[in-house]
């Protein structure tokens, strides 16, 4: 028996044999793909319609039964641990495409729709949404984080690519926001305030995205470095000669080690850039061979991507990186991490946390999307020593912190969830008053996703 058995009675009558109380199920719905501890929801419903998104958000609203949002569960902040129990609210069966317009080269969507699904449903087109993220997660998570990938150099995050709504807010009401206009001064952005809000505003149920043309060419290079100032050094002059970069990724001679390792390659454990290059063909062929030259004035290697089999080669190694940053100390916990910096200050941060982390022994393999300055760590860490637990932990504060005095961010990209909380202050300052007062003013109860982002 838990503290909301009525709403539980109610949501059953509602919904005969769908609130799901079982522990493996519950299990599965209480933590994403993070080091924080799991917390279970008491119960778990799978949602098909907004309606009954609605229906169930107004019986738990009628109890005071928390609710937690629940997309694919691929969030490494603790998001969707349900710390304070409830109902959680899985979306991944809403997942059709419910309309695209080649013309405005747009795509309205149910949020549990994948953007892998998204992309494969659009290909005859011509037409895809331009995230790119490591795993399989859905639009409505996605744009609940504020997710963003290899291809936000060029094509901007989630904060970009959405265009308008529908969300059922705390009370079960249900809202549309924004639209298809491709510009709107119709009032305040609501369709912003969701996205990044972490499901602690309302359950976004459709989501109306703006899509890009496929590129008539794309081609692929690597790059070994000297040293992580040579290849961050060339990323700058890259964005500053304004070449048509689709993704510029940076990862550093530990991670490729730990590549090298998971995916039985060879690559040269150095510091290494992988560049894709979108565009027409002539476009492409000229700036790769000027990428081909800033690289190599930099010191670097060069290692043609020459076939579309060495292209996809490439980027599955670039995407196995978290997991082969895990292979290094199998068995071992891992704080994944991610900070955003302005893309002249990376040289500085990297130096500076790369010397903390040797100064303390800890073990954490770094990629990143260096184009936007954003790049993540994963510090691994024995979870039996609490030693070591809280020299990771403090050397973590260190780099956040660092990263917010350099004029970026806690966050590039995974949200703040659990993990990030303590930071807010120090990067919103009075923001974060603000932040509470919406939310306040949005869930005066605090029934959805309480406790993440911050608390009240
Ligand atoms: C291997 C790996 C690689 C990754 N790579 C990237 C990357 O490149 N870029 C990046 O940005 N992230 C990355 N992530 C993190 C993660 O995939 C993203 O945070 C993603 O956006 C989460 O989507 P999801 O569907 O899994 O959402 P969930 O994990 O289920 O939920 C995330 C948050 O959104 C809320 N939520 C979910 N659905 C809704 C909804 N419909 N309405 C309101 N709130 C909702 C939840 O309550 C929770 O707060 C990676 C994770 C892994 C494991």
């Amino acid at each position: 028996m838990t503290r909301h058995e009525t709403a539980f009675a109610d949501l059953e009558a509602a919904f005969p044999g769908r609130i799901e109380r079982g522990e493996a199920v519950r299990a599965q719905h209480g933590a994403g793909d993070s080091w924080h501890p799991a917390a279970l929801p008491d119960a778990v419903f799978m949602a098909r319609t907004t309606e009954e998104v609605a229906q169930a958000v107004k019986l738990c609203a009628a109890h005071g039964c928390p609710i937690v949002p629940f997309g694919a569960g691929s969030c490494i902040e603790g998001q969707v641990n349900a710390t304070q129990g409830g109902l959680c609210i899985d979306l991944s069966q809403m997942a059709k495409l419910l309309r695209v317009s080649p013309e405005d080269m747009d795509c309205t969507v149910q949020t549990g729709l994948t953007r892998q699904a998204l992309n494969e449903e659009l290909r005859a087109t011509g037409l895809f949404l331009p995230i790119d993220i490591g795993a399989h997660a859905t639009l409505g998570g996605m744009a609940s984080t504020r997710a963003s990938g290899t291809m936000t150099v060029r094509h901007g995050t989630m904060a970009d690519l959405v265009m308008g709504l529908t969300v059922v807010l705390p009370d079960g009401q249900i809202v549309r926001t924004g639209g298809r206009a491709r510009k709107s001064s119709s009032g305040y952005d609501l369709t912003h305030l969701f996205i990044g809000a972490e499901g602690t505003l309302g359950i976004i149920t459709e989501l109306t995205l703006r899509l890009t043309g496929i590129p008539e060419a794309s081609k692929a290079g690597l790059y070994s470095f000297p040293s992580i100032e040579a290849a961050t050094q060339t990323v700058v002059e890259a964005l500053q000669f304004g070449l048509c970069l689709n993704r510029i990724e940076l990862m550093d001679a530990l991670q490729v080690k730990a590549i090298n390792a998971y995916n039985k390659t060879e690559l040269p454990e150095q510091p290494t850039l992988l560049v894709d290059l979108a565009g027409s063909e002539q476009q492409v062929d000229t700036d790769r061979d000027t990428f081909d030259e800033l690289a190599s004035e930099n010191g670097a290697e060069l290692h043609p991507v020459a076939t579309p089999e060495d292209y996809s080669k490439v980027w599955a190694l670039r995407h196995s990186a978290l997991y082969a940053a895990r292979g290094l100390r199998p068995g071992c916990k891992s704080l994944s991490t991610d900070v955003c910096v302005p893309v002249s200050e990376l040289p500085r941060i990297l130096a500076e946390t790369s010397a903390d982390l040797d100064a303390e022994g800890i073990i954490a393999p770094m990629h990143g999307h260096v184009g936007d300055g954003n790049f993540h760590l994963v510090m691994l860490f024995d979870e039996e020593d609490a030693a070591e637990k809280a020299r990771v932990q403090a050397a973590h504060g260190r780099l956040v912190e660092r990263a917010i005095a350099l004029g970026g961010t806690a966050t590039g990209e995974h949200g703040v969830g659990l993990g990030k909380k303590s930071y807010l202050e120090a990067e919103h300052g009075a923001g974060l008053e603000l932040m509470k007062v919406l939310k306040r003013a949005v869930d005066p109860a605090n029934l959805m996703n309480p406790g993440k982002i911050f608390d009240l």
